[in-house]
């Protein structure tokens, strides 16, 4: 009797434990095949290319607070609808002022003529009208160095740097491991930390300077572009917000390598003169920005959701196409492949295209600060803004808590995409520092570097500089990703946020 009882229970523990093991074998098979209908999805169907040159070459530069950038907004929206996405809306946050660029003419007059490449700063003043002064040459390295120009830099051309040597670029593999990814973007950037520079600028104003030059951090005539509308308040720049961005006093433009370096081997025999018309224009008054959202709705715990990012704004040189037209490219077609592919996710997932990460992040900002209830119910965000590369691996910012279920995701149900292991290495660089700042993992696609050095923020961020294969491969990735991380078991783990208990 006993042995036969035993027999009975364990051929019922048996029975059990095989329909256990097929449903987890019939799970671990339809996440296979919904991965496999999604990669095929993108790989034969995708919109990417089609998209990207539509928002590059038909609606242009999205500057922060621009028209551009609006008509954007709704062309993105019209697009999540046309895919069937739920929930599409435009969810606002303020600007304290938008900016436009206007005409930017600058020549040497003496001691010979020349003609030179620039482009004001965003966000700074123009000359109203044109500036001639000579160029001066502020050597600070403490701000007690600024005492002997004062009352000697009324409508002076002032420059902070000594002259670059012009060098071969160095041999850029086309795939540059994460590990390396950290050595700073611009290693040859001029830097200044803001917290010296804005003093400097400070003085510059009220000695009257006509202009501030600063070389440009690219070569062959490549301009960047960065905004100093965190100087335009008065308050300190460390404060700034998207409500205090203004308009800085002092025009300041970025010159080309080429003509820096002239001006400077000019100087050094002599007096040298400029003239410079920078001529932009701004709102009297604060004005509203949008983020473009849209959702596919979890088919068991709607609540929860996972989020894919990128930016929709971009500098006004080239195009964005690379910074970020790429990003909401991959981002756009990952909604469209995830809804048309048929798959059915657990969590929901979301879709956000962000605005004013060129000048601080200010849309994640504002999009953390508003949805602050419901983020212990975001699961893990990623965010594609790294250009037109393949995705090499996964930023998870020193989540450490995330790293193993990540490990499990990537080497598992994306085995077949060949990422590396997800890096801790922090980055931060783009809005998922927004998210990871409140203790949601926020994660950055880490990408094959190739040209985006060169491209972003310059004239050359246009759309032939965007590559097909890293895009279709991207939205790939942050497809599944999403998909992945919305069917686990959990949300992904939290860090400890110690920096937010002591507030
Ligand atoms: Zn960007």
């Amino acid at each position: 009797m006993r042995a036969k009882c035993f027999l009975v229970i364990a051929a019922a523990a048996m029975v059990v434990a095989t329909a256990q093991l097929s449903a987890q074998q019939s799970a671990a098979e339809a996440n296979a095949e919904a991965n496999r209908k999604i990669t095929a999805e993108i790989k034969d169907h995708n919109e990417l290319m089609k998209n990207l040159e539509y928002l590059s070459d038909m609606l242009g530069p999205r500057l922060t607070g621009s028209e551009t950038l609006r008509k954007a907004n709704l062309w993105a929206a019209e697009k999540f609808k046309e895919y069937s996405a739920e929930n599409v809306h435009q969810e606002p946050w303020t600007l304290g002022r938008a900016w436009t660029r206007g005409r930017a003419e600058g020549r040497i007059l003496a001691p010979a003529e020349h003609r030179v490449t620039l482009a004001s700063y965003g966000w700074a003043a123009g000359t109203k009208g044109m500036v001639r002064g000579p160029v001066v040459y502020l050597k600070v390295s403490k701000l007690e160095d600024l005492e002997p120009f004062k009352g000697k830099l009324k409508n002076a051309v002032v420059i902070l740097f000594s002259p670059r040597q012009l060098e071969k670029p160095p041999e850029t593999p086309l795939l540059v491991p994460y590990e390396e990814y950290a050595v700073p973007m611009n290693a040859y950037k001029p830097q200044m930390n803001f917290r010296f520079f804005a003093p400097i600028y400070k003085f510059l104003t009220e000695q009257g300077a006509g202009a501030l030059l600063m070389p440009s951090n690219k070569d062959y005539d490549l301009l960047f572009m960065f905004g100093l509308g965190y100087l335009g308040s008065g308050a300190d720049p460390a404060m700034a917000t998207a409500e205090s961005w203004s308009v800085a006093p002092t025009p300041a433009a970025y010159i080309a390598w080429e003509d820096y370096n002239l001006i400077w081997r000019l100087l050094q025999r002599g007096q040298v003169e400029m003239e410079l018309e920078l001529d932009n224009s701004y709102s009297d008054k604060p004005v509203e920005v949008y983020n473009t959202v849209a959702e596919i709705k979890g088919s068991q715990k709607p609540d929860e959701v996972v989020l894919l990012g990128a930016h929709l704004d971009s500098w006004d040189l080239g195009t964005g196409a690379t910074d970020n037209g790429t990003g909401v490219a991959v981002v756009l077609e990952a909604a469209r492949a995830l809804l048309r592919s048929g798959v059915k996710p657990k969590r929901t997932i979301r879709f956000v295209l962000f605005t004013g990460e060129e000048e601080g992040a200010f849309g994640s900002k504002a999009y953390v600060k508003a949805h602050q209830t419901e983020l212990a119910k975001i699961s893990g965000v990623l965010v594609h803004d790294l250009g037109t590369g393949k995705v090499v691996s996964l930023g998870l910012e020193a989540n450490y808590q995330a790293r193993e279920v990540m490990d499990e995701v990537i080497l598992g149900s994306m085995r077949d995409l060949h990422l590396l292991e997800p890096t801790l290495r922090p980055f931060l660089s783009t809005d998922n520092a927004s998210f990871n700042a409140v203790g949601v993992p926020g994660f950055q696609a880490i990408q094959e570097r190739l040209d985006y050095n060169q491209t972003h923020h310059s004239q050359a961020d246009t759309f032939d500089r965007v590559h097909e294969d890293g895009l279709i491969q991207g939205a790939q990735v942050l497809a599944r990703w999403a998909f992945n991380v919305a069917e686990l078991p959990d949300l992904l783990p939290r860090k400890p946020q110690l920096q937010q208990e002591k507030h």
